[in-house]
């Protein structure tokens, strides 16, 4: 997998290179580029920001910077005469409508121009991340992130790179404001390389968690040695050797732990996943 990271703050993500995530690149498993947004600008002042129209406080970051930092990780040239109006796009013909030559040439044209490729801005007011979309993404070949600064990023941005055909996303990380992206895109970043074949030591580590599969519930509690510490003692189960036991006894733990502190996802399970026993619960 190939990352590209664009942000006013590049260094930020030299934590990237630690731990895990460092190893993974040594060994050829996946590249992380950073790029200095700044890199686009043309004038003295490097500006990437400017006044939002409307009024209002704070800046917005500039569409056409974005436009030829983006542009140019995608390897493309804007056409003026080429460039599809986004209006156009909301209504563009699905493959079932198709009923003319036109309508073929343009649903076609909207198909992504970089399969493979997803552009992913950090964005407070955007849908959840979630583990099935770190998931989804950890099956692309290159993610490309933009980090947003100030009061975000201009509107037309993920509107005309959508319209173009890319798989343009916006995520927000959780409902609290950050000062930027970064924090935002290190947290994707780290979900989604996790869980690409080989980056684990132990894949296994990666099968029973929270969130994860069909099921996605929180994980039991977990307990190291020693088993007694401080006057708690680690539930006897878990030491009897009994698999059958353990597993009935952090399964219970796990929809009991769920339906507490996520009730959202207990509503998700269907009754048909559940067994005869978590029923009684
Ligand atoms: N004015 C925006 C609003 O109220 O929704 C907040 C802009 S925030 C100060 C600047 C940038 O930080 C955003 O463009 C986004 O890239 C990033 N950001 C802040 N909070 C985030 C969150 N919860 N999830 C994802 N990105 C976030």
């Amino acid at each position: 997998m190939k990352i590209d990271i664009v942000s006013v703050f590049p260094e930020y993500f030299d934590v990237l290179n630690l731990s895990l995530l460092g190893k993974a690149q040594e060994h050829g498993l996946l590249s992380i580029d950073t790029h200095d947004l700044r890199d686009w600008t043309h004038d003295v002042h490097h500006s990437v920001d400017d006044t939002p129209i409307g009024g209002g406080a704070g800046m917005v970051m500039k569409p056409e910077v974005w436009s030829e930092c983006l542009d140019s990780l995608l390897g493309v040239t804007y056409d003026a005469s080429d460039a599809r109006d986004v209006n156009d796009a909301k209504h563009a013909p699905s493959l079932a409508d198709i009923e003319s030559a036109d309508d073929a040439e343009y649903a076609l044209s909207a198909i992504d121009p970089a399969p493979g490729t997803t552009i992913i801005f950090p964005n407070p007011s955007a849908p959840l991340f979630t583990q099935d979309d770190a998931q989804e993404l950890s099956q692309q070949k290159r993610l490309i992130f933009g980090c947003g600064r100030y009061e975000g990023y201009d509107a037309r941005i993920p509107a005309y790179y959508s319209a173009q055909g890319y798989d343009f996303r916006e995520y927000s990380i959780g409902d609290y404001v950050l000062n930027g992206g970064e924090v935002a895109v290190s947290a994707m970043v780290e979900a989604i390389t996790r869980l690409l074949p080989g980056f684990m030591g132990n894949p296994d580590s990666i099968v029973e968690e929270s969130y994860t599969g069909k099921q996605a519930l929180l994980e039991y509690r977990q307990y190291t040695r020693p088993a007694q510490w401080r006057g708690r003692d680690v539930p006897d189960i878990l030491r009897s050797g009994d698999h059958a036991k353990v597993d009935r006894f952090r399964r219970d733990e796990a929809l009991v732990r769920t339906a507490n502190i996520r009730p959202d996802l207990i509503e998700q399970l269907r009754v048909e996943d559940l067994d005869k026993v978590d029923r009684k619960l």
